[in-house]
């Protein structure tokens, strides 16, 4: 099935007719071909965002909210062929597609078509000066939306939905590994009567499409989520032109285990937090410290049950962990599993590549747990994003912050314990964005999200990303 641009709210090929494949993870297959859209494209796309804008920009706050959630509940409708195609595009279970990321992609248009009816600004009378000053919080204009491949239209709707909510109009584009979802979705705009323009969304390579959108001089702010090393580059390109950014990056996340946790919860939650969506998810906890007194207990049931994951075609119901998204990924990956070889990890399981019967050629690989000696090893610094995690044991609160802060990454981080005095003072010394205590991926669409050092500039969520997607401008008016 070949995809296409979707601009002015019609779906069109790439002018200069370059395309490239799109791979079904599952089988290895080229299953359909994908735009790799020219500057001409993105200029088409802009030319058509910016003509919408003056209207949707004016069109009152009722009218957006009604549209978002015309379009969360068509999503809503439509999960189920949204959710295979999902899964076929990108290797996950079905089973999450089902459950995680269509149902939240549909969350993020309703949150936000209910978030912009609530969304106030200050005034600040000037006493004893016979003035007053207040704030309006105005829509950029055309802003740019870049999304990676791994909770793809979760991601790239986490951007779209806040950018229109507050009356901009869009040049999308999401990851060319995954672009189906973002495909369809321009046919549930059309039907929920967004107005043509607003969203446009074209397809192709980060370094052609991509690059095209970062360089547009009137492209006013990017939302990126992706690497930490395309992060660094969008921001060079950008920050001559004083775009406004948001980058969310990579992550290396601690999850960090004390005795004193309930251990049942945790050990369950500890699996899924390392390898839901094969472990490509920003926000896996992929390196477990362990405290002393219970570290081998620990590890001979996490081993086993991570041994009961699996491994299988993402299309049946029973799979927990479904194939990596690419090739070169999968490679990716497997290389870094040598690299722990080398540096004296101890493979406790995992670590093999699996084939699944009558798909032989898709990019499966055993969830695999390396023990660590120390956590200044590359397999325990560098970001693998695949089913990998490192686990090693600690001894003091102390010890255990500092491996846990000295990574170069800051997204999230997830403490065990049930000691209060501990949480509080572990919590305030994480170098994270987010710290969850005693659960994992609990996500309330109204807090900021983001990360801190490498892990990216800005946040997400409630209303920090309706304020991202305007500028505040001051009136004073004396009086
Ligand atoms: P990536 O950086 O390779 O690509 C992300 C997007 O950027 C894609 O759409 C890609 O085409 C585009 N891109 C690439 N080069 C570009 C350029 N020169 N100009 C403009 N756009 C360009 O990342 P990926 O491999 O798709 O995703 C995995 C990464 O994303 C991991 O590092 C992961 O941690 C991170 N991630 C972060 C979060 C978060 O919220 N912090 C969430 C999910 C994923």
């Amino acid at each position: 099935m070949n995809i296409q641009n979707f601009i002015n709210g019609k779906y069109i090929n790439p002018i200069n007719d370059n395309w490239i494949n799109n791979y079904n993870p599952s089988n290895g297959e080229i299953y359909g071909q994908t735009p790799n859209s020219s500057k001409e494209d993105l200029e088409n796309a802009y030319i058509s965002a910016n003509s919408a804008f003056k209207q949707w920009s004016q069109t009152t706050l009722e009218d957006r909210s009604r549209i978002l959630i015309k379009i969360s509940e068509l999503l809503e409708a439509n999960l189920q062929r949204f959710a295979e195609a999902e899964s076929k595009d990108n290797g996950k279970p079905i089973s999450l597609a089902k459950s995680v990321d269509i149902p939240r992609a549909a969350s993020n248009f309703r949150f936000f078509g209910n978030a912009i009816t609530q969304f106030a600004s200050e005034s600040h009378e000037s006493v004893g000066q016979q003035a007053i000053n207040y704030t309006l919080r105005q829509p950029i204009g055309v802003v740019g939306c870049i999304s990676p491949w791994n909770l793809p239209l979760y991601l790239f709707t986490w951007k779209i939905a806040p950018a229109i909510a507050a009356g901009n109009c869009i040049v999308a584009k999401p990851s060319e590994i995954t672009p189906m979802t973002a495909f369809l979705l321009g046919e549930i705009c059309n039907e929920a009567g967004l107005p043509k323009g607003v969203l446009n969304i074209v397809h192709g390579l980060g370094n052609t499409t991509g690059q095209a959108i970062i360089e547009h001089p009137n492209i006013k702010a990017i939302s990126f989520t992706g690497g930490t090393e395309t992060g660094a580059h969008i921001a060079k390109v950008a920050a001559p032109m004083f775009k406004k950014l948001s980058l969310e990056l990579g992550g290396k996340n601690p999850n960090i285990i004390f005795a004193d946790c309930d251990y049942d919860n945790m050990l369950e939650t500890t699996v899924r937090s390392s390898f839901a969506n094969q472990g490509q998810i920003c926000l896996c906890g992929s390196r477990i410290f362990v405290e002393k007194n219970i570290y081998k207990k620990f590890k001979s049931d996490f081993v086993e049950k991570v041994k009961q994951l699996k491994v299988g075609h993402p299309s049946k119901e029973d799979t927990n962990i479904g194939a990596l998204v690419s090739k070169p990924h999968l490679e990716k990956v497997m290389s870094y599993i040598n690299v722990a070889k080398k540096e004296d990890g101890t493979i406790l399981c995992g670590g093999n590549k699996v084939t699944v019967k009558n798909y032989e050629n898709g990019y499966y690989l055993e969830p695999t747990v390396i023990e660590v000696k120390t956590d200044e090893c590359r397999i325990n610094q560098e970001e693998i994003f695949g089913p990998v995690v490192t686990i090693m044991p600690f001894n003091t609160e102390d010890d255990v912050l500092e491996m846990a802060n000295k990574v170069k990454y800051g997204l999230s981080a997830t403490l065990w314990t049930n000691n209060l005095k501990r949480t509080m003072r572990m919590s305030n010394q994480l170098q994270a964005g987010i710290v969850w205590v005693n659960t994992w991926m609990l996500r309330d669409l109204r807090t900021p999200f983001g990360g801190i050092k490498a892990s990216g500039v800005g946040r997400e969520g409630g209303f920090e990303a309706l304020r991202f997607f305007t500028e505040a401008k001051n009136v004073c008016i004396k009086y």
